[in-house]
């Protein structure tokens, strides 16, 4: 399942492997492998456009490797994880819902109105969903057979309901719409809080189903009206979600057969072109294995990458608060390294401005007139300092102020780096003033009480 798709993710990190950067040229080269596979597991084509679009967008100008704890060790945090990221985050955007998948009643039983084409798994579905809400919400089911089209339907429902001693109301001879209407009366009558209506089912749409559908919605006036979809039919499941919504305005979609070897495009593409959502999802033949349907769940799938969407959560909680935090710390000791400047500044970059870091702390106000303008640094200004510290030797990073004793060492880096001679001295003079500004802040902040993460 979703292999086809994890291909083409796989495929586009490949890509990405070892570069620090996101531009626009490798994004799209990673995403050329994506839209392969999207299209190929059958997602509906402005779908595929849409998606692309919004990762690109995303993930333009995204820098590298920050190293985050995870699980005890210590990672890196690439290009392309967080290229991965933005693409998990956008598969769950698109197959998300918000509430829960049930509209319960205010009063009396809860309607459950479930459709859907010959094949798709309605029948099934309607003995699943009743297992499972027995079973995970204490309710008491009634199923109403009420689906005439399929001569087994109402035989292979009851069959179900007494596997799972769930009630089974039908009454032979009564069209599809009189059954429904009466089973209000009998849930009252049994004392079953939902009701949930298995209704006719074809082999395509056509105008005698939907005014079938019509009046037993008008009738029963259900809370929920739950489409059911088979998987494996790809872009036909959509086109077939498209149609019901249009005449019926589902609640959700309950998609079957997940479990085959399905490509998974319709899962994708559902909601994005229907606006219902995919509520639920059934997983093989028997009636426990039916889920709800959690698109967070199913884009880690998709990527087959699970660790580093992890990986990448953990990274934004943690390098935005702790991290940064313990960062700052360190830097008021004046504890810290030209790598740790390095570090330190895309850490900056990442949060806006050094001035909203220290905000973040309780020493904000310390500073009288403000931080120093220039330390608000855009992204080709970081590159270009990443360069510039790269080019330095250890020696160097060690002692900053061999640059200022030894121009010569300057003019190598500058040839190193790209950078002019004037450059590298800045850099170095403004490291050594940041170092000894928050240091001597540090130290009356040390007199003055606690600052997160400092001894
Ligand atoms: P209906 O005509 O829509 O009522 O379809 P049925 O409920 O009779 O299901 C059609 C076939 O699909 C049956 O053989 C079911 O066992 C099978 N089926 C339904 N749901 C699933 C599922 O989630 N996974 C698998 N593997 N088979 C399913």
């Amino acid at each position: 399942m979703f292999e086809t798709l994890s291909r083409g993710f796989r495929q586009a990190r490949n890509r990405l492997a070892g570069l620090t950067e996101l531009t626009e040229q490798n994004i799209d080269s990673a995403l050329r492998e994506v839209r392969l596979s999207l299209l190929e597991a059958d997602v509906e084509m402005g779908v595929v456009k849409a998606f692309l679009s919004r990762v690109k967008e995303k993930a333009l100008g995204r820098t590298l490797e920050v190293k985050v704890k995870h699980a005890g060790e210590t990672h890196e945090v690439s290009a392309s994880d967080h290229f991965i990221k933005i693409c998990h985050d956008e598969l769950e955007a698109m197959m998300s819902h918000e509430g829960e998948e049930i509209a319960w009643a205010q009063s009396g039983p809860t309607g459950i109105m479930v459709v859907g084409l010959q094949g798709s798994g309605k029948t099934t579905s309607c003995a699943k969903l009743a297992r499972l809400l027995q079973e995970k919400e204490g309710k008491k089911p009634l199923l109403v057979a009420a689906d005439m089209q399929r001569p087994a339907a109402v035989e292979q429902l009851k069959v179900l309901g007494d596997q799972l001693k769930v009630p089974v109301f039908n009454i032979p001879g009564a069209s599809p719409v009189e059954i429904c209407a009466a089973a209000r009366e009998q849930a009252r009558k049994q004392g079953r809080d939902v009701i949930i209506y298995d209704t006719a089912g074809r082999l395509a749409i056509d105008e005698p189903l939907m005014k079938e559908l019509s009046d037993i919605k008008a009738k029963t006036k259900p809370e929920n009206i739950f489409l059911v979809v088979d998987a494996m039919i790809g872009q036909d499941a959509v086109k077939t979600a498209r149609s019901f919504h249009e005449r019926l305005e589902l609640s959700g979609v309950v998609i079957t057969k997940l479990d085959g070897d399905a490509r998974g495009g319709a899962a994708l593409s559902i909601k994005e072109v229907t606006g219902a959502p995919v509520l639920f999802s059934g997983v093989g033949e028997t009636t426990d294995k039916f889920e709800p349907f959690r698109a967070d769940g199913m884009a880690s799938r998709i990527l087959g990458m699970g660790d580093v969407v992890g990986l990448m959560q953990d990274f934004e909680q943690v390098v935005d608060q702790k991290k940064a935090e313990k960062d700052a710390a360190r830097m008021l000791q004046g504890e810290f390294t030209l790598d740790d400047f390095l570090e330190q500044v895309r850490m900056i970059q990442k949060m806006g401005s050094l001035k909203d870091l220290v905000d973040k702390l309780p020493i904000g106000n310390m500073f009288p007139g403000g931080l120093p303008q220039d330390v608000n640094l855009d992204d080709r200004e970081l590159v270009r300092i990443q360069a510039i510290i790269q080019s330095m030797t250890a020696f160097e990073k060690n002692d900053p102020y061999a640059l200022i004793r030894e121009p010569k060492r300057v003019e190598r880096i500058s040839k190193g780096s790209g950078s002019k001679p004037e450059a590298v001295t800045e850099l170095v003079q403004k490291f050594l003033f940041m170092r000894q500004m928050m240091s001597g802040l540090g130290q009356n902040m040390g007199m003055l009480g606690k600052i997160p993460g400092m001894k």
